[in-house]
């Protein structure tokens, strides 16, 4: 199939002429595009029919890593350069983890932070590590005003998100890296690098001792999208990350989340990839937290 007509087509330098062009037309009529990794899809199905598509790419402001106090992702930066980046170590890997994994070479070089937040798809990767790293959205609207919203709040449920229509997301924002903080994300799918069937991400802090202070579990893939575990999260902390202990968090995420059966997988085949892969996912993350 073709998109349907589209009347206008714009590529502003600002975030500013961007929120501008959005305001001109109602809700829905105007569309942001970002790599276009799925929002082509949704035109050429014609799940989408904009008037107006927004073109982000020349938008410099949205696009690079900053680093302070915490990690700043801008909405435009693309899979291929977060896998790149060697700054994002300890806590923060699990986003490396996945950017280098997302579909194939073509969409890691277009496919964005900020697009994969905003579309919110069941299966995504970037929805799941951004929730169990606690990543922070950073909007803005026509008006001038931002607000920061948790990752928690911004990610409502499969193609929904908090954002309102006369807002742009401008970045995703992390903790730093701290001396024992540790994260990894895996994906299993039908074939290698496709969207999940599952996937784990796992962050740990560590104390002095090496014992956990603080951990999160979140998976994608999914059909009630990306969530987080906090059944079994709760059984890794006060843990050094033994083999038993993982396996027993691992077993508490696979008994509490609701695992669907499809033509890809069961019920069972899910509930068993998380008890594996999380528990690998999870190994990796303390290790990462004492490297
Ligand atoms: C073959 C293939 C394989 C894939 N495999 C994977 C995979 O393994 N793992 C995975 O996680 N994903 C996978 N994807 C999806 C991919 O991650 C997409 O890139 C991502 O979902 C969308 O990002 P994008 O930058 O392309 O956004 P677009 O498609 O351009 O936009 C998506 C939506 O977000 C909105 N939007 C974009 N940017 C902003 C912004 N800054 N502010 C407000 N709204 C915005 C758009 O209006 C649109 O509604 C795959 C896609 C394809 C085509």
């Amino acid at each position: 199939m073709f998109p349907a007509q589209i009347e206008e087509y714009v590529r502003p330098t600002t975030v500013a002429e961007a929120l501008a062009v959005n305001a001109r037309y109602d809700e829905g009529d105007a569309l942001f595009i970002a790599g276009g990794q799925s929002l082509m899809q949704a035109l050429k199905s014609r799940m989408a029919r904009p008037r107006c598509l927004i073109d982000l790419q020349a938008i410099d402001a949205l696009k690079g890593i900053e680093y302070s106090d915490g990690v700043r992702i801008g909405a435009m930066t693309r899979y291929v350069d977060i896998a790149a980046d060697e700054r994002l170590r300890g806590r923060n890997a699990a986003l490396r983890d996945a950017a280098a994994h997302v579909g194939d070479r073509q969409v890691r070089n277009r496919g964005t932070i900020g697009g994969s937040c905003c579309w919110n798809y069941l299966a995504s990767c970037t929805p799941a590590v951004v929730l169990g790293l606690g990543g922070r959205m950073h909007l803005v609207a026509a008006d001038g005003t931002r607000r920061v919203v948790p990752a928690t709040e911004f990610l409502i449920g499969p193609l929904e998100t908090a954002r309102r229509a006369d807002e742009l997301l401008e970045a995703v924002s992390f903790a730093g890296a701290t001396d024992r903080g540790g994260s990894a994300y895996r994906k299993w799918g039908l074939v290698k690098d496709a969207l999940p069937v599952v996937g784990v991400c796992v962050c740990v802090e560590l104390d002095a001792a090496g014992r956990c202070s603080a951990a999160s579990i979140a998976l994608s893939g999914l059909a009630a999208g990306a969530q987080l575990a906090p059944a079994g999260a709760a059984l890794l902390v006060g843990s050094s990350g033994d083999a038993t202990t993982l396996a027993r968090a691992m077993d508490a995420v696979a008994a509490a989340v609701e695992a669907q059966s499809d033509k890809w997988a069961s019920t069972a085949y899910r509930q068993q990839l998380i008890r594996t892969l999380g528990a690998d996912v999870a190994a990796t993350a303390f290790a990462r937290a004492t490297a």
